[in-house]
């Protein structure tokens, strides 16, 4: 059997988005202080290299104890722009204690400098990450220009490295020189590409807002316009039914044939007109806290199911239900449409003889329903779209004629108000599955 997950598809807002980044970034320093005392004592102790164990690992603890501060860290201030700042400069003083245990100026550990200015363009405006770039520029000359005066002490990796450069003011601006234009060379580059990137999303997340606007504008109007049709739809199909009944004297018989099939349309269209009320005030209105009651679940399935009676009867449906005392905090009416068109579907799409079960029980802290048949089932190309509006599999189609393609939009739409989710298992001509599954918690307070 295939499952499948119904799933929001949402574009992060630009803080959220920036605060994963700021989440990244703290874990690749879990990655980073690893590697502090990889890179320290495996050359020392595996290739007997001369480097001050001691000094490096507290760099590596200092790294350490700052990372879970960090990670400690919730909310607004991990966007916040001086904190990326705190980050980077933290990082920076790390590694400037490292460059200086292992050759200062002329340590391979300066390249590491690199990797900063990438991750500064990924966090933060160009202006700040060449700050940041200049910053560490300053710390490298500072750090030559102390150690070639004598001020502290230069401790060189004598086995592999030459380490008579330091002194070489030459050598120091060269190499100078050349960090100054990899660093902010790399800052041009990476600003480049992630000020397009960073352009792209803003544009996106307005043009989402402004569908969502467009879309909403969509569902206000088709409310407003159901709500005028519905009534003098009633009145019609009511009228209607007066003169079928005969109330206004006897129907012709060449006119019978033809009532039967205007009750029928119009029957659709009635049908049609409320789910696309439903749809709409699904989707536009949230329910409000005193609507909410102690739903009683096995209450409403038997209610629904009276309703249903006659269907299932017609049919000769085995129905089976399998129902715990659960209650839910929610809109009663709410509940009553997810059932009605779930249980509905699967009568509808079910062949005479069929069966149909409910499960409706407490699973941990959440409420599950599950409405199961032995019917169509819905086939491969058609279950990505089944909660899309209008949208009907073909097999369905050839079964129930008429249908509005709304049931399972409603329910989704619904059962989003209860943060619940909505999934089925399906077989092609031997049966559907759909489980709803509701969060339980006191939502008036929400
Ligand atoms: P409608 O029933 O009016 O067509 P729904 O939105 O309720 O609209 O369902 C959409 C489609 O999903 C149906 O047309 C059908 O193809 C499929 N479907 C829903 N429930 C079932 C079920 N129990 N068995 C088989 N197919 C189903």
């Amino acid at each position: 059997m295939e499952k499948h997950l119904e799933k929001d598809l949402r574009v992060l807002p630009l803080e959220k988005e920036l605060e994963g980044r700021v989440r990244w970034f703290i874990r690749l320093r879990w990655l980073a202080v690893l590697g502090i005392f990889a890179f320290s004592w495996i050359p020392a102790r595996v290739f007997g290299i001369s480097l001050p164990l001691f000094q490096i690992s507290c760099v590596g603890l200092g790294v350490l104890f700052l990372n879970i501060f960090y990670s400690f860290l919730r909310g607004p201030v991990l966007t916040k722009e001086w904190f990326a700042h705190l980050q980077v400069g933290g990082d920076w003083l790390g590694l400037i204690f490292i460059v200086h245990y292992t050759g200062g100026i002329e340590s391979p550990v300066l390249y590491y400098f690199i990797f900063h200015v990438i991750i500064s363009a990924v966090l933060l405006p160009r202006r700040a990450c060449f700050l940041d770039a200049t910053l560490a520029l300053i710390m490298i000359a500072c750090l030559a220009v102390l150690e070639a005066a004598g001020v502290i002490p230069h401790m060189p990796i004598k086995e592999f490295f030459p380490w008579y450069l330091y002194r070489h003011p030459w050598f120091i601006l060269g190499e100078l020189f050349f960090l100054a234009t990899t660093f902010y060379g790399a800052a041009y580059l990476a600003t480049s590409v992630t000020q397009i990137l960073k352009k792209r999303e803003a544009e996106l997340v307005v043009a989402h807002e402004r569908l969502q606007k467009m879309d909403r504008a969509k569902d206000e109007f088709v409310l407003k316009v159901t709500h005028e049709l519905r009534a003098p739809l009633s009145a019609i199909e009511s009228l209607l039914r007066t003169v079928e009944e005969g109330y206004a004297g006897q129907v012709p018989e060449a006119l019978s044939d033809i009532l039967g099939r205007i009750m029928r349309r119009t029957g659709f269209l009635l049908q049609l007109v409320n789910d696309l009320l439903d749809f709409a005030s699904g989707k536009l209105e949230k329910p409000k806290k005193e609507e909410y009651e102690e739903v009683n679940m096995e209450e409403s399935i038997k209610n629904i199911l009276s309703l249903m009676h006659s269907k299932i009867e017609g049919k000769r449906l085995k129905l089976s239900v399998d129902s715990e005392h659960v209650t839910l905090r929610a809109v009663p009416t709410e509940i009553d449409l997810i059932l009605t068109n779930l249980i509905d579907n699967a009568i509808k799409y079910t062949p005479e003889g069929g069966s149909v079960g409910i499960i409706n029980k407490r699973v941990g802290r959440q409420v599950m329903l599950e409405v199961r048949d032995t019917g169509l089932g819905i086939p491969e190309e058609a279950r990505p779209h089944i909660f899309e509006e209008f949208y009907r599999a073909e097999n369905a189609k050839t079964l129930e004629k008429e249908g509005t393609g709304l049931g399972l939009a409603i329910v989704r739409n619904l059962v989003r108000h209860y943060e619940g989710e909505i999934s089925f298992r399906s077989e092609l001509n031997k049966g559907t599955v759909f489980t709803v599954r509701f969060p339980i918690k006191d939502y008036s307070r929400t």
